[in-house]
């Protein structure tokens, strides 16, 4: 099953609908056109053209739209890796070097199965989450550190060295995108951006069902249950909160059978048959 890097092929039984990311479709076709398409040349056109694959992008918005989720999706698409998930401010340490030293061995692994197989090499993708932590203090006259600026100049110099480096793709997340250093996101960097913004009504039923889906198979979702009406209530819920709604609405189901006067406290009859209705739902809003 394994692909060479340069070529990373689409799954070829890959569908959206089973990746569980609800309303993004239009934003994941959008980062697969512009950054993925140079993958799935046939071979040598990649060449013939005199360009490269996209290194690196850039995922920014609100918290709890979904960006994780997709930079994860983006990896199996393009049957790479298990991705390295890293937080930016991990990555800052008080010792001199030592975030430098971060930097240097996120890339260790890729740089050594590229030295050993080039092109045949799988595809490793390094996630920054809270990439603006990293960035914010570069060229800042507080930071008497320095050490802002010295692991964006590490990252930076990583991923002009990655030219050579096709096995590679980079992915950041934010939510600040003023914050990031403008030297990150230029052409041969993480240069293919896309804003996650929070669902729309037609995300929102889509990510309701998502996370229903499971209670709807098990007939455990009250027929009462309208996705449509839930989806017009939760207004600038991001998917994390609906994720959220979704687990207060079983809580509220469940104390339902916490009866006084049974002996446990817990009507363990009520419980078998327990449904998560609509109230439940408007409950938990
Ligand atoms: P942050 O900026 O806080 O890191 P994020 O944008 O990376 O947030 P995720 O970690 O992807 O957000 O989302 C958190 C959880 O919220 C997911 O694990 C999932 O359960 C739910 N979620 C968010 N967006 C969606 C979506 N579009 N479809 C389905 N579930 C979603």
């Amino acid at each position: 099953n394994k692909r060479p890097a340069a070529n990373s092929i689409i799954q070829p039984n890959f569908k959206f609908e089973d990746m569980g990311i609800g309303g993004l479709d239009t934003e994941f076709s959008a980062i697969f056109r512009r950054a993925f398409a140079s993958r799935i040349f046939p071979p040598g056109l990649v060449e013939k053209l005199g360009i490269q694959h996209v290194k690196g992008i850039l995922l920014f918005g609100p918290p709890g739209t979904g960006k994780t989720l997709i930079a994860r999706q983006i990896g199996k698409m393009l049957n790479a890796r298990e991705p390295k998930i890293v937080n930016g401010p991990e990555i800052l340490n008080k010792y001199v070097g030592q975030s430098e030293e971060n930097i240097r061995k996120l890339f260790g692994d890729a740089e050594k199965e590229y030295k050993e197989k080039g092109e045949e090499s799988e595809l490793h993708i390094i996630i920054f989450d809270e990439l603006d932590a990293i960035c914010k203090q570069r060229g800042s006259k507080n930071d008497g550190t320095g050490v802002g600026d010295s692991v964006v100049n590490q990252l930076l110099s990583k991923l002009d060295g990655v030219d050579q480096l096709n096995n590679v793709l980079i992915i950041g997340m934010t939510n600040r995108k003023d914050m990031i250093d403008e030297a990150l996101l230029r052409p041969g960097r993480l240069e293919v951006h896309m804003e996650i913004s929070l669902p729309d009504e037609y995300g929102r039923k889509q990510i309701i069902k998502i996370h229903t889906s499971k209670m709807s198979q098990n007939n455990v979702l009250d027929d009462d249950v309208d996705i449509d009406e839930l989806a017009a209530l939760s207004k600038n819920f991001s998917g994390a909160e609906i994720n959220g709604l979704v687990k207060s609405a079983t809580s509220f189901a469940f104390n339902r059978c916490i009866k006084v006067g049974t002996m446990a406290g817990i009507d363990s009859e009520g419980l078998q048959n327990m449904k998560v209705n609509r109230q439940d739902f408007l409950n938990a809003m």
